[in-house]
Parts: structure tokens; C-alpha cells; sequence
């Protein structure tokens, strides 16, 4: 240790020595890495310490008056303050006080310089926020320790509150991810709950399926149910839970319609969705459902719709749209289609195929006579009548036209049908009618065409619907009230 008897206004640059020169690397300037500003109205006091501390590496700048030691400490703040508490204008206390207030420099350790003549208030240099004193004549050592310890403590205290930040933002970033996994597991939680209710909810039947492959062809074997929802487990006649997870799609698709299953690997397979109408069978019940299936990863989506309701609907209307509305027997549209049905199947199966044509005799007298009310109820007798006579389901009796009607008559010999027309001329005139406008009986009567055919390239509908027609205006000119058959031949043959 060497004292430096130093008195703060006499030359004291000769009594300050540098006690090892090899110690200090002059050169190097990436040493100089903590800096002090160094503030003392004497110059000599400046160049002593600016001196030792630059031999120990130090970074130092200077200033001789407080208000240049305050703008520069703002605008680049040192590591350490060395404070000399005797200046004129601005004191040390006044300029520690102001570095105090302001947040850029607040954080500065301040070290008071005092000489020992000085009237040095320690308490009020502590209090204005000073952290050490030195006091003059320096004892080198003594300088240079208490700047390195201030030095180690404000590098220390940096290096916490480096590390406090780090760990808040640590703390804010860890805070932040559990807020945004509340906010992801919510919003789970919620779309599960959403997904859940409207599955349960839905008046349709929704399910999920995944593909179930062949391990070594990879070809698709079956589907497992995914999701299915209580309106889907009802169809299967079970409880959602049965369902989950079990392999019973192909068995249930091949009892209601196995090329179905094909079409849904095709669903996966190529992205295009399938839409279609199925019937089947519940619990004794002839159901309709429309289905929709979508691609869905490696399997499909689907929704099935019960329309048996509107099915039904439809075919009623269908049905009615066959029907003649007054007789209540099939109209002539309906008819048309039957006979070209009934001529290919017949001809398919060499069968014979009999048509009768037959008419109301006198009807217009009679429409003029008791009006067409009476007409019409009297249509509706003879159309009921006939319709007894015809019982088979593949007969088929018509309204052709105003007050003509028709019976087709599949897989019926002439002879047949010629009983069937003679019953039928029988019955309605047993209904005993009154007709005043006829010329050849009292009750209403039955003039009747039939023809048979087994249809073939050398015959034709035409030839046999000809032949009837023919039947029928025979049957007029004779008389009326009778069957003629097989007109046809007669013309053929003449
Ligand atoms: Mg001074």
C-alpha cells in the first residue's frame, strides 16, 4: 500500500505513481469496459484519478462543474460516478440529488470525494442518495478497491435485474400460453358441447366412419363407426354407444342393399359424394331414408333422412295420378302404359293377351234424358260392376273414354275373356238401370268388343287394340247388348 499525501489544490499530480506500469494495457481499448465519470473542479484531481483509473482499465470521462457532469452522465450514463463535493455554482449534494431524480441515472452509483479540510456532512451525503466517500489524500488502493467493490455490486445488482426481467417475461410468455390454453380448452370444450347437442339433437341420423383396410392389400373391408348419433343407433335399432367403434356397417348395408357397400368405397376413394333413396324394412314397417355421404379422411360422413312420410305421400299421388276421377278406376294415361307392359310380357312369355272394349249403349240419350248427375252415377254403377267381374291382380280394367271402357286381360285364352265380357254385358244389365232412351232395352245395356293375341314381330298392339275396336262396332251394328270377339281375324280373313 503507498499513501499519497495529497492536499486537493496542490500539485498532485507529482504524488500520485503508478505503482505497477505492467499491469496495464494501454492498448487494449475492449478492456476499457466499465466507465466512470470523474467530476472535480480541479483539474489536477482529474488528471490524478482520470490517470490511475485509466491504468486500470477503466473507461474514464471527466467533467469539471456539475451541469456538464449531469448532461453527460444523461446522455451516455457511466458505469460510476466519483463525486467531488466542493464546486462552485452546482455542489456534489446538489448535483447526487438531481441524478437521483432522474430515471435514466438514478441507478448510478454515486461515491462522494471529500478532502479531509472539507466540511463533509456524511449523513446528508448518504441521504441524497451517495453510496460510498472517499476522502482525500487517496490511498490508491483504497480508491481503486471501493470503486471495484461499488463496480461488483452495481454489476451484480444489473445481472438481477437482468435476470428479474428475464424471468417476469419468462413468467408473462408462461402466463400468457396457460391464458391461451384456458381460451383453446373453452373453445374445445365448447365446440365439443356444440358438436354434442346438435348431434343429439338432429332429426336426421348422422354418423362418421372410418375405412377399415386389408393389411396387406390395403383394400377396404369394412367401416367403423366413429360418431353416431341417437337418430343413426335408432335405425340399427340400438344405443350410440353400441355402435361406437363396432364393425357392423357391411353387415347392415348387405341385408337392405349390398351393391351400396362398393358405392361407399367409392365414396372414399374418390372424393364424390353419393346421394341416394333407400327402402327398408323396420320393425315390420316399409321405411324410406335419403342419405347423403361424404368423404371424410379415411372413411365418410353420413346423413340419413327418414322420408317415409313424403314417400308415401308420393306414391299416393302417383297412384292418384293413374286413377280416373270419377270411376275410381284407372284412367286411359294409365292404361296406354299397362298395355305396352302387358304386350312385351306376354310376348316375352308366349302368353295370350286378351283386350275387351266396351260401351254404354245410348249414353248421350241417356245424359239428355235424366242429366249428366244421373250420368255420371250411372258410370260410376257400370264401372264398379265391372270392376266385381275383373279379380285377378294382372287384370286390368279402365276408363277410355267418355263412357268406354276397357279390360286388359294378361295370360287369358279368347275363350276366357269372352266369358269374362258375356258375364259383364250380364251383370250390367242385371243392374236393371232404367233407360228410356234406349232402343233396344228398358235398362241400360253393354255392347262389347274382345280380342286376343299372342303377341309376336308378326303382330302388333295396334292389330289387337283394331281387332277390339272393330268387336265393339260390330257389336253396335248387330244391335248392341253383345259381344263380338275376335273381330280381328274376321277382318284378316275377308
Ligand atoms: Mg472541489
Amino acid at each position: 500500500m503507498t499513501n499519497h499525501p495529497l492536499t486537493n489544490d496542490e500539485s498532485p499530480y507529482q504524488l500520485f505513481t503508478i505503482q505497477n506500469m505492467n499491469d496495464i494495457d494501454f492498448n487494449s481499448e475492449e478492456n476499457l469496459i466499465e466507465s466512470i465519470l470523474i467530476v472535480d473542479d480541479q483539474p489536477a484531481n482529474l488528471r490524478v484519478l482520470s490517470k490511475m483509473l485509466q491504468g486500470k482499465n477503466y473507461k474514464v470521462k471527466k467533467a469539471s462543474d456539475g451541469e456538464s457532469a449531469i448532461i453527460a452522465a444523461q446522455s451516455n450514463p457511466p458505469d460510476l460516478i466519483l463525486l467531488d463535493i466542493l464546486m462552485p455554482n452546482m455542489n456534489g449534494y446538489q448535483v447526487c440529488e438531481n441524478l437521483k431524480a432522474d430515471k435514466k441515472t438514478k441507478d448510478i452509483p454515486v461515491i462522494f470525494i471529500s478532502a479531509l479540510s472539507d466540511v463533509f456532512d456524511k449523513i446528508k451525503a448518504f441521504n441524497v442518495g451517495g453510496i460510498d466517500y472517499i476522502t482525500k489524500p487517496f490511498q490508491e488502493e483504497e480508491v481503486l478497491a471501493r470503486i471495484s467493490t461499488q463496480l461488483t455490486i452495481q454489476t451484480q445488482r444489473k445481472l438481477l435485474e437482468k435476470e428479474r426481467v428475464l424471468l417476469e417475461k419468462e413468467q408473462e410468455t408462461l402466463r400468457k400460453e396457460i391464458r391461451q390454453r384456458k381460451e383453446a380448452e373453452a373453445i374445445l370444450y365448447q365446440s365439443r358441447a356444440l358438436i354434442s347437442s346438435i348431434l343429439n339433437a338432429s332429426l336426421d341420423g348422422i354418423a362418421a366412419l372410418e375405412a377399415v383396410r386389408d393389411t396387406n392389400t390395403g383394400n377396404i373391408v369394412d367401416f367403423r363407426c366413429i360418431v353416431v348419433n341417437p337418430v343413426t343407433a335408432q335405425i340399427f335399432n340400438s344405443q350410440p354407444e353400441d355402435l361406437t367403434g363396432k364393425l357392423v356397417f357391411k353387415k347392415f348395408i348387405n341385408k337392405i342393399k349390398p351393391e351400396l357397400f362398393p358405392a361407399f368405397i367409392k365414396v372414399v376413394e374418390t372424393g364424390k359424394a353419393l346421394e341416394e333413396d333407400i327402402k327398408y324394412i323396420y320393425k315390420n314397417e316399409q321405411k324410406w331414408f335419403h342419405f347423403i355421404a361424404v368423404k371424410l379422411g379415411d372413411g365418410f360422413s353420413v346423413t340419413v333422412r327418414d322420408i317415409t312420410v313424403r314417400k308415401k305421400l308420393e306414391l299416393k299421388l302417383s297412384k292418384l295420378a293413374t286413377i280416373d276421377g270419377l270411376t275410381g278406376v284407372y284412367n286411359r294415361h294409365c292404361f296406354d302404359n299397362t298395355l305396352i307392359q302387358e304386350w312385351q310380357r306376354c310376348g316375352r312369355e308366349n302368353k295370350p293377351l286378351s283386350l275387351i272394349l266396351c260401351d254404354v249403349d245410348y249414353f248421350k240419350p241417356y245424359n239428355d234424358i235424366y242429366g249428366h248427375q244421373q250420368g255420371d252415377s250411372c258410370l260410376i254403377k257400370v264401372a264398379q260392376t265391372m270392376d266385381n267381374i275383373v279379380k285377378r291382380s294382372s287384370d286390368f280394367l279402365a276408363r277410355y273414354g267418355g263412357e268406354e271402357f276397357a279390360i286388359i286381360l294378361p295370360n287369358t285364352s279368347l275363350e276366357g275373356a269372352v266369358n269374362i265380357a258375356e258375364k259383364m254385358r250380364q251383370e250390367i244389365l242385371n243392374l236393371k238401370i232404367p233407360h228410356e232412351g234406349s232402343k233396344i232395352c228398358q235398362y241400360v245395356t253393354l255392347s262389347l268388343g274382345v280380342a286376343s293375341i299372342i303377341p309376336s314381330s308378326k303382330s302388333s298392339l295396334a292389330i289387337l287394340i283394331k281387332s277390339a275396336d272393330d268387336g265393339l262396332y260390330k257389336a253396335k251394328d248387330n244391335g248392341r247388348n253383345q259381344v263380338i270377339f275376335n273381330y280381328h281375324e274376321l277382318v284378316v280373313n275377308s
